[in-house]
């Protein structure tokens, strides 16, 4: 039974399954740390605990504390949200040790695809395309090393197999570089992830990120809910993202689409997930999987006319998948812009109170946003003060749609990144589809430091 879901998070997405939960007629339990008593996710929920003081080690990560606040309240499901717990499968068991229900894959899956030497394993089982690469974590021998990278080819990457949020990757461009690339991501990855294994992939020079939204149930039922372009991004960072991918054949798009559909039933996949892929001349390479709810869900909501959280809430209380793949259409354009407070040359957040919030509205708008004026954006966490989304009937639509909500959005007492979208928006190369991972900061510039 799931009646009443405890939300394992903050800021928007808290906001966000909050009313989920009010739609589908379930309770919904807020937790908050001390300097968010008095958000916007505590004053719209039904019941709100506070679970600890402001940094994240000590409320938001805090698992006790949380189980606590699950017991406490009588919340018998806990959504995690995206970032903080929701993909630690630690957590996840925990909560299935209490006898609740953790609104994800069960915790070995995400032990699995947390694992991203692991996850690509299962992917080559399932016959989905990979980034040509090590099949194992990386061993210490040099000469075995230099071997491999050799065999793939340099440029190569050096990645932490724990790895995640853009973090413990090293481009290494020739041989000289690669054992002192290899002991410094290795020692990274132990101080930061708990985990010292690394792996090398060849370095792709000029992809898009591509990735496919997948939703499954308990019974072994699994669909795939179309794909998203996330190329625009800063520091392996997304900013900008829309659906569908433009540009790539439809047919193509379709065949990856089946594999991760196929893989969903090899790992035994429950929920909503992701997997992302990168795209370069006509060929989708797999990176890994991200096992909940991701940041820019809305875009695929908009284009296919699921929501993803009253799914994610449904196949959690146990209901059969109600749609076929041949349920599901995709229409228009959406496009998402995370709005951050930070400083729009040099990227460092921007925290501070927000004298005035004017976010955009009118035709074809959604904002997805815990602000309010006079709210404080902490620097505890992350930045984005929430995601301006434009659907339309076609990309340039929703290109002129979103420059004018970019436009007409307003924010004062915090600086924001809304230049930035402007210039995305506006770029000829955006527009016309010529960009890869690497468009901002290249192709697109704002400022001195992109
Ligand atoms: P994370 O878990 O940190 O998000 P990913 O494996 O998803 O790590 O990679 C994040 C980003 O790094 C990708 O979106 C892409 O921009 C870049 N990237 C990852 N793998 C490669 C690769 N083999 N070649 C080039 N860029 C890559």
């Amino acid at each position: 039974m799931v009646t009443n879901v405890l939300i394992a998070n903050r800021g928007e997405i808290a906001l966000r399954v909050i009313r989920a939960c009010h739609e589908l007629g379930l309770k919904a339990t807020a937790v908050c740390s001390a300097a968010d008593r008095d958000a916007a996710h505590v004053s719209q929920a039904d019941d709100a605990i506070c679970i600890g003081p402001a940094p994240a080690q000590k409320s938001y990560l805090n698992k006790e504390a949380i189980l606590l606040a699950a017991k406490l309240t009588g919340a018998d499901a806990i959504h995690p949200g995206y970032g903080f717990l929701s993909e630690n499968a630690d957590f996840a068991r925990m909560v299935e040790d209490r006898g609740l229900v953790f609104i994800g894959p069960t915790a070995d899956v995400i032990e699995k695809m947390g694992d991203k030497i692991i996850a690509k394993k299962a992917m080559i089982d399932s016959g989905v395309p990979c980034v040509p690469g090590t099949d194992g974590a990386l061993p210490d021998d040099p000469e075995v090393v230099h071997e491999i990278a050799k065999q793939i080819g340099y440029p190569v990457l050096i990645k932490a197999a724990a790895g995640g949020g853009g973090r413990g990757m090293r481009v290494v461009e020739m041989p000289s570089e690669l054992l002192g690339a290899a002991a410094l991501t290795r020692a990274e990855a132990a101080q930061a992830f708990s985990s010292p294994a690394i792996y090398i992939e060849k370095f792709m020079g000029h992809p898009r990120h591509v990735e496919i939204q997948v939703l499954c149930d308990n019974y072994g039922n699994a669909i795939w809910l179309g794909e998203r372009d996330c190329s625009m991004q800063r520091r392996h960072q997304k900013v900008l993202e829309e659906a569908p991918a433009p540009f790539i054949a439809r047919d193509l798009i379709a065949e990856v689409g089946e594999r991760a559909v196929v893989a969903c039933k090899h790992i035994g996949y429950r929920g909503v997930g992701t997997f992302e892929f990168l795209y370069q001349d006509g060929q989708f390479y797999f990176i890994e999987m991200n096992t909940r709810l991701q940041v820019e869900h809305p875009v695929t909501e908009l284009v296919t006319g699921v929501d993803l959280v009253q799914a994610q809430l449904r196949v959690a209380r146990g209901e059969r998948l109600w749609l076929t793949q041949s349920d599901v259409e995709t229409r228009g354009v959406a496009i998402e812009c995370r709005l951050n407070a930070e400083d729009p040359i040099e990227f460092v957040a921007s925290p501070g109170t927000i004298t005035n919030w004017w976010p955009a509205g009118g035709p074809g708008i959604r904002v997805d946003s815990h602000i309010r004026t006079g709210d404080t954006v902490s620097p505890y966490y992350d930045s984005m003060i929430g995601k301006l989304i434009a659907y339309a009937p076609t990309r340039e639509e929703a290109i002129k749609r979103m420059l004018r909500a970019v436009r007409e959005t307003s924010v004062s007492g915090v600086s924001t990144n809304l230049p930035l979208h402007e210039q995305i928006l506006l770029n000829a190369d955006f527009q016309e589809g010529n960009f890869d991972i690497h468009a901002i900061g290249t192709k697109i510039t704002v400022g001195s430091n992109v």
